[in-house]
Order: C-alpha cells, then structure tokens, then sequence
C-alpha cells in the first residue's frame, strides 16, 4: 500500500507536472501483468497454467477461469493477506455509516427517488430531475455526479444530441461482467453445524467446458457458497445461520428466465418465472448437499432468489451485470472508463468510471470524481488528499485540517434485524 497507494488517482486527477511520475509508477506497476494477457481461453490457460503448476490436479482448480490473470490476481491478494471483509453487521453498515456522515453535515439524503433527467443549460449540468413515488422534484447543483449505468444516463436521462453517437455505441457493445443467480438461504442450525465455514466453496464439474461453466445450467455451471453468519455471527439470530450460494448468470438465458414480455417491451415476472427460479434453487440445494451439507433442506428456514432481472432491478445496471466493465484491451482501446463525460460539470462514478468493477473499485472511483471537482474548485482540499494519498500525513493529521468542517466520528452501529430479533425474543421469554 505504502507503494502503491497513489495508484488509486485516477489519471484525470494528476496535475500536469505530475503525470510523467504518474506514468513511470504506472508502468512498473503493469509490468509483470503484460506477460501474462496473452494466456487467454482454454488453450492460452493450459500453456499458462503450465508455467507455474506441473500437477494437473491444481490446474483443475481453475477451470472455471476465464484467463490466466484471474487465476494469479487473486492469489496475490491472498499472499498479502488482502482480504475483502464487510464491517460487522454485513455490507448495510456502509450505507448506514455514509448516511450518518452525510446527516452530520446537515445534508440530506433521498430515498425512493430515481433520477429521470439531467438538467443542462446549453452544454452545462446544473441538476437533476427526480421522480420520488410519482411526483416529481427538481434538484439544482453545481455538479452532478452519476454513479449509476453508464448507457443509462447517456441513452435516457441526457438529450440524444449532448453525447457523439460513435462513443454511445463504443459503450453499448463494450464487455461487461455477467451476471448472478443468488440464493440466499436462512438455516435452523447455524451454517457451521451443516459444515460451512470462512471458505468461499466452489463446487464444479471438472469435464465441461469453460463456457458451459458460467452457462447457468444448474446442473453443471460452477456454484460459490458463502455463509455469511459464520463470518459475523450478527448476521443470524443465535442458534440459526445464514448461507449465500451463487451462479454465474446472464439475463438471456432460460428463455430470459421464463418472464413474458408486455405490449411496451417491458420484462413481466409472472407465475412462470416465480415456478422456475425456484426450480433452480432446489437443483442448486441438491448439489450443495451431495458436496458439502447432506441435510441442507431439511435445515432451511426460508430461502429468496435474486436473478439477473433481480439485480437489474436494483441496480440499473445494464443486464444486471454485477461489476459493470471488464478489463482488458478491446475495452481499454474503446475507452470505455472514464470520469468526464461530454456535458461540462456532469461526472461518472461508481463501478462504471473503471474497468474491474467490485466494491474496491466504486470507492476508488467515489474518490476520483470528487477529487476532480476540487481539484477544479478547491485546489487546497484537492492538495490535503494528495498529500494523505501520498502518506505526507495521516489520517488523524487529514481530519484535523482546518480546510474540513469539524466531524465529531460519533457514529454508532445500529442493530442487525438478527440482534433485534434476539432482544425481541428475550423480553417475550420475560
Ligand atoms: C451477486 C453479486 C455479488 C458481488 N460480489 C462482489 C464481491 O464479492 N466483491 C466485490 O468487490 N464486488 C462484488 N460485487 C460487485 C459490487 O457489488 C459492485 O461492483 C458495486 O456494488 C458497484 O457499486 P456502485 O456504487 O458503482 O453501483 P451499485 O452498487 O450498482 O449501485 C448503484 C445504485 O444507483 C442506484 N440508481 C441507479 N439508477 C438510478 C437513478 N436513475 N436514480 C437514482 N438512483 C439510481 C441504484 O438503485 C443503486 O443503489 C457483486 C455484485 C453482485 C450483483
């Protein structure tokens, strides 16, 4: 981290004076990925694999992978012990946290509301329009930030002629990471009882064919199994357990997973699609319990599937990919990352201003398009971050900075649903 922290910058960010350092660490921070790209498919990955593991039974651990850098990118992380671990109380203290700190400023924050429009004035961002359970509102900024769907914002919420057609369609055919059927299931006993663990556990068949293993045949394609209450015993009430099992998905697949289509287009999940993602989950629960958790069924309390459509619907994200663009060099050439967009004050954010997606990502890119707005508007905030991305200062030294509004850092973690459960339970008992 100490090497490579400043690494988080994006490009856009870096002063003039600054980029042919920038450029220097960049390059002997790629380097010894470059000889690596090339080993690519079924072919690529044998040769490739073959240079660092003679036993063909470890090979076979990887045959799900696309590419040789997907099998040694995160072996890496495990030899530095880099780990990604939600806080306790799971993923929903970010958004708990954030909205503290947000409110400790005296801001506010919307729920229910989804942005319909950018508001320009000639070529100029100065808002968004908003619709909250059908009335609409209007917002006016200095800047606006779009942390969702890139092709989203540029094909629905922007006039046709405020972004060139030639990068819309390089965005429109850009590779993007697929998506995922989730199920996810509450026990009766806890997860570790049925033999589940810290390990994410990957259940695959070895004689198919890399791409029938993300073809969300639920037979064959590879499965990861999670159970999030044994990492965080916050996560279930005590004595029952939560497990997460998850397949490689897209949202084509199944006959677009059984749902009909109204007069408008538009995606109905009826009774079809309701029947069948059930159907899968139970296959899924069958293979799970003949690899790891004989008695899986007999255990689950309840369990709620989210398909492609699911997390379409959520996140807006386009075919419900889970981490928006992919690395790599057609995405790279085509420019599909960015921060600034076409329409002056208006920036990307989140997983689609990057190539890689994932949480790491969206923070790193949260980050940029803030730091790109001071460094236009608040050139001595924009150096207080350089010189913490740097490690010129700490933490501590950073929130002392006069520059920044006094934050007291007083949050305090609400209850999980599971720990509230619990209390619930015992004052019945009284
Ligand atoms: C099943 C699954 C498993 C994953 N596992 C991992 C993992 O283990 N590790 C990892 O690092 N990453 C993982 N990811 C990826 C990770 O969740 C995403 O890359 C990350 O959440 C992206 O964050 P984001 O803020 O850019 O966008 P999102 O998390 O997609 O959030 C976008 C937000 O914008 C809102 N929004 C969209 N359109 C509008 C609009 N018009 N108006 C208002 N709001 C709007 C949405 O409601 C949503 O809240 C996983 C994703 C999935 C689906």
């Amino acid at each position: 981290m100490n090497t490579w922290g400043s690494n988080v910058r994006a490009i856009e960010t870096f002063r003039t004076l600054e980029k042919p350092q920038y450029l220097f660490k960049t390059i002997r921070f790629i380097l010894p990925f470059i000889k690596h790209i090339r080993f690519v498919g079924e072919e690529g990955l044998k040769k490739g694999l073959n240079r660092y593991f003679k036993d063909k039974k470890l090979q076979s651990i990887f045959c799900t992978e696309p590419d040789l850098l997907s099998c040694l990118v995160p072996i890496g992380w495990a030899y530095f012990k880099d780990f990604q671990n939600p806080p306790k109380g799971g993923g929903q203290a970010f958004p708990e946290w954030l909205e503290h700190v947000v409110k400790s400023y005296d801001n506010d924050t919307f729920y229910h509301s989804r942005v319909t429009k950018i508001k320009l004035e000639g070529t100029t961002a100065t808002g968004v329009e908003i619709d909250c359970r059908g009335t609409k509102y209007e917002v006016a900024s200095r800047y606006v930030i779009a942390a969702c769907d890139v092709e989203t914002l540029y094909e629905k919420m922007l006039p046709p002629a405020s972004v060139p057609q030639d990068f819309k369609d390089r965005l429109r055919n850009a590779s993007l990471y697929g998506s995922s059927f989730t199920v996810s299931v509450a026990l009766d006993c806890k997860a570790e009882d049925l033999g589940f663990s810290e390990e994410a556990i990957h259940i695959t068949k070895q004689n198919i064919s890399r791409k029938e293993q993300t073809a969300a045949n639920p037979k064959t394609t590879e499965l990861i199994v999670l159970a999030p209450s044994y990492r965080d015993a916050t996560m279930a009430p005590s004595g029952q357990g939560t497990i997460t099992i998850f397949m490689p998905a897209e949202m084509e697949q199944h006959d677009y997973w059984k749902t009909e289509r109204d007069a408008a287009g538009n995606y109905i999940r009826g009774e079809a699609y309701n029947k069948f993602k059930n159907e899968v989950a139970e296959i899924l629960f069958k293979r799970v319990e003949e690899k790891v958790a004989p008695n899986l069924r007999s255990h689950i309390l309840f369990f709620e599937v989210a398909t492609p459509f699911t997390h379409q619907r959520y996140t807006g994200n386009k075919n419900g990919t889970m981490m928006g663009a992919r690395p790599g060099k057609e995405n790279m050439q085509a420019k599909v990352a960015h921060y600034r967009t076409p329409v002056k004050n208006l920036l990307l954010s989140g997983h689609w201003a990057e190539l890689g997606g994932g949480v790491p990502i969206a923070v790193k890119s949260g980050f940029n398009a803030a730091l790109l707005i001071f460094k236009d508007e608040k050139p001595d905030v924009f150096n207080c971050y350089v010189n913490y991305i740097n490690h010129k200062i700490t933490a501590t030294q950073f929130r002392a900075l006069p520059v920044f509004k006094h934050y007291s850092n007083d949050w305090k973690q609400k209850q999980t649903p599971a720990e509230l459960l619990a209390i619930r339970r015992s004052d019945t008992t009284l």
